[in-house]
């Protein structure tokens, strides 16, 4: 096991390093880059259904603000740390500067395995988290959002915990809400669409055929929305897995099929004419999409990949040392694959704030037309550079931290 796995941040500021060799910021802009502006850990007490108190650790990192509010969502998951937190913060922020909005980036997270509580024990719990740290969230602070096994539900409550304790309506305090509390259309498959979007994007600078196949590392909402995106395009999913199986398919999946079998069943096993597939990343497929979790492919299992483009729809899937090991394979990384989660989070916001909402095609439409120029933008960067795609999405992203702080004065 590589020692990254247990410190996601060190990661960060591996990834930092190679692109300061390039970048050459001054020095103090390069110190503010490798520090969050704050980290805030919480207990929070939740009373379980048996009547006994339970103690969950929680915790927010805000990263950067200097291009607006931090921005990022709340992660509810067992292997949550402080480390990772960071990380993900930072990797929020590189995210909003390259999609050119005007927001920082932040994440937050308890330690937690939804799969334990009740309803009512996860409704509390999730009060509780924003019970905690309420002042340190608004439209105007730091805006959380679902990440992994958290839910619109779940937003719905903590944005109502905020509504009670500061006693008025502030629908812009959270996005990927329900659409009845000030959610907007879209939001639910956006960040798999926009994946989609991106592949397609790819494989025609790469002049991948039409009909390409596909194997998919993860088929939550972000996978299973992506391989819906993916089909309508013309590409074949040809594997998929969960987080106990694979399957595969050569002839390519039905994927509203398999959506319906997952629900029903829990799991993707067993799905009508698909064999057991020993692992997802080594089928034989042009495009590998890793929607799973983070330090998924390391440098001891990157051989078996034999996909030319692979599309980072998780939040860092791939360490810093196997993506120097796949140099031959163009990677689109995360923070463009899966940025169309958090844009439509801030037309949510653009919604909320002049209490107006937009039909689905108006978002969708402007969902692509973003992601295509952050697409170019850092195309034409990676180009310039002649670098990895990581690099150049990141250094056009940094760019823009870096000129906001200097403007600021802060470096
Ligand atoms: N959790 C998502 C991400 O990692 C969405 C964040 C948001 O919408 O603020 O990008």
């Amino acid at each position: 096991m590589e020692a990254q796995q247990h410190d996601a941040f060190a990661n960060v500021l591996a990834q930092l390093t190679e692109l300061q060799a390039v970048l050459k910021v001054e020095e103090n802009a390069f110190t503010l880059l490798q520090e969050p502006k704050r980290v805030v850990r919480v207990a929070i007490p939740v009373k379980m259904d048996n009547g006994a108190v339970k103690v969950f650790i929680g915790y927010r990192s805000q990263f950067n603000d200097a291009l607006g509010p931090f921005k990022g969502g709340i992660r509810f998951h067992p292997d949550v740390n402080e480390s990772e937190v960071k990380a993900l913060s930072a990797w929020m922020t590189w995210k909003t500067a390259l999609l050119g909005l005007p927001l920082g980036g932040g994440k937050g997270g308890i330690i937690v395995d939804t799969k334990t509580l009740s309803a009512g024990e996860l409704e509390r719990l999730s009060r509780g988290y924003i019970r905690a740290l309420y002042k340190n969230f608004g439209p105007e602070i730091d805006v959380p959002a679902p990440d992994v096994y958290t839910t619109p539900q779940i937003m719905a409550w903590m944005l109502d915990e905020y509504e009670v304790i500061v006693g008025r309506h502030q629908p812009g305090t959270i996005t990927g809400k329900p659409l009845t509390v000030g959610g907007s259309a879209g939001r639910g498959p956006a960040t798999g669409r926009g994946g989609a979007l991106i592949m397609k994007l790819a494989a025609e600078k790469m002049n991948l055929p039409v009909g390409s196949s596909v194997a998919i590392q993860g088929f939550g909402n972000v996978g299973a929305e992506f391989a819906l995106a993916a089909i309508a395009f013309g590409f074949k999913i040809v594997a998929v897995s969960d987080s106990h199986d694979a399957i595969y398919n050569p002839a390519g999946f039905d994927v509203p099929a398999l959506m319906k079998y997952k629900h029903d069943t829990g799991g993707v096993k067993n799905f009508p004419g698909s064999t057991v597939c020993a692992d997802v990343l080594a089928v034989e497929a042009d495009v590998l999409i890793p929607a799973a979790l983070e330090n998924s492919i390391t440098a001891q299992n990157f051989g078996i990949i034999k996909a030319k483009l692979i599309v980072e729809m998780a939040n860092g899937p791939i360490t810093p040392e196997a993506d120097k090991l796949l140099a031959d394979k163009v990677i689109v990384p995360d923070i463009l694959a899966n940025a169309a989660g958090v844009l439509v989070s801030y037309l949510e916001q653009v919604q909320n704030a002049s209490n107006y909402y937009w039909p689905e095609e108006e978002v969708v439409a402007k969902m692509n037309l973003l992601m295509t120029d952050a697409f170019n933008t850092a195309w034409s960067k990676m180009e310039e550079l002649k670098s990895s795609f990581r690099l150049a999405g990141q250094a056009v992203a940094v760019q823009r931290v870096v000129e906001a702080m200097k403007a600021r004065g802060w470096c």
